[in-house]
């Protein structure tokens, strides 16, 4: 870890206060929809403004634009009390990802997924091969070979599900020989949501975002976040986003996330029960060789028994399915994710990782379906 954050071992605490703007008795669907709200007066809007400001009058606690957003608050405390945690938010998932590794010392190791999210597993090999830091990819099924790795890392990156192998790391047990190694632990929680887990309640440090999925979930904002428990951590982060690396997020961007996460639990409750009857229905499929599903979430692949043609044509073939990359959002989208040549090897060349929207589930499973009948 660089000079200016927290000596190891990690504090790992409880929060001091309960997450702004939530009740602890709340379920989560109800925090989803009352968190992050003004206080309830006369003729105040229910929603937080869209404040647009690079300049407040001085004197106060926000000063300039980058240090603060009333409609970026908002967000915060509502994906804060959902994660259980503070959040900050940050102009892109891949933005918050890189001010997290920017924690990382020089030399220090950092352990990783080696399916993590492209983008996270791009940015650790430039890091790697300019000298700043050492990664070490793992497989994070191999709890035994993972906590193995921990041993000498300073911060351990999971994933879980991964991203498109759907692999399930188990959090605890890693967590455990992370905190003992004295580092620290983050999960990328962009599959699961908050809704389906809660990594802080599991004692990690930070739980990273790309709001730009589900959080957000209609496939027109790109935005990030961090959420910790540890208040010292939080400082440091804020400090690097605020007047380091200047990552943070623009205002209505903010306000559409925090639109969409109104209705998370509705479109993750639909999306995983669309997602579990397509499993069924896919798995019966002579086109299709296996179906990878973790059990929850609406994240699904599925590996063509014809391999990579195969997987190209039928991304090609449907009517209601989108060829798209990026995931989460309202409408199902998919594609072969072998397409881009940073996907690594170990992926199947005729993967296709879909993701399953909240639209009528026979009507997926028809387009899907005649696209899937025509490959055989
Ligand atoms: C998309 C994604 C990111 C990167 O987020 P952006 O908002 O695209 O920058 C990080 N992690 C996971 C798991 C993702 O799916």
């Amino acid at each position: 870890m660089s000079e200016d954050s927290p000596a190891s071992p990690p504090p790992v605490s409880a929060p001091t206060s309960e997450p702004v703007g939530s009740t602890p008795k709340w379920k989560p669907s109800t925090v989803a929809v009352k968190a992050g709200r003004p206080e309830h007066r006369p003729d105040q809007p229910l929603n937080e403004p869209i404040v647009m400001a690079s300049t407040y009058v001085a004197g106060g606690d926000l000063e300039y634009g980058r240090y603060g957003n009333p409609t970026w608050t908002a967000f915060e405390e509502a994906l804060g009390a959902l994660e259980g945690g503070r959040c900050l938010s940050f102009a892109s998932g891949l933005a918050a990802v890189a001010t997290v590794l920017d924690l990382v010392g020089r030399d220090a190791k950092v352990v990783a997924p080696r399916h993590a999210y492209n983008g996270t597993v791009l940015q650790l090999g430039d890091l790697e091969a300019r000298g700043r830091l050492q990664t070490e990819l793992v497989d994070v099924t191999d709890t035994a070979a993972v906590v193995a790795a921990c041993e000498d890392a300073a911060l351990v990156w999971l994933e879980s599900p991964t991203n498109p192998a759907l692999e399930i790391a188990d959090i605890e047990t890693i967590r455990k020989a992370a905190h003992e190694a004295g580092a620290y632990v983050v999960v990328d929680n962009t599959f699961a949501t908050p809704l389906l887990q809660t990594p802080l309640d599991l004692d990690v440090d930070m739980v990273v975002h790309s709001a730009t999925k589900y959080l957000a979930g209609h496939s027109d904002v790109l935005m990030g976040a961090v959420v910790t428990r540890d208040e010292d951590l939080y400082a440091v982060l804020k400090g690097r986003r605020d007047d380091l690396l200047g990552a943070v997020p623009g205002t209505l961007e903010a306000w559409l996330a925090l639109r969409g996460l109104r209705t998370l639990h509705l479109r993750v409750e639909r999306a995983q029960a669309n997602a579990q009857e397509l499993v069924r229905r896919l798995s019966e499929h002579p086109a299709v060789g296996e179906v990878r599903y973790p059990g929850f979430g609406g994240i699904v692949s599925v590996v063509l028994a014809q391999g990579a043609l195969a997987a190209d044509l039928l991304t090609h073939k449907t009517k209601l399915w989108v060829h798209a990359t990026s995931l989460g959002g309202v409408e199902s989208t998919f594609e072969r994710r072998r397409r881009w040549k940073s996907e690594p090897a170990t992926i199947p060349d005729g993967l296709v990782r879909l993701s399953v929207g909240i639209e009528d589930v026979d009507d997926l499973w028809d387009d899907l379906r005649t696209a899937l009948d025509d490959l055989t």
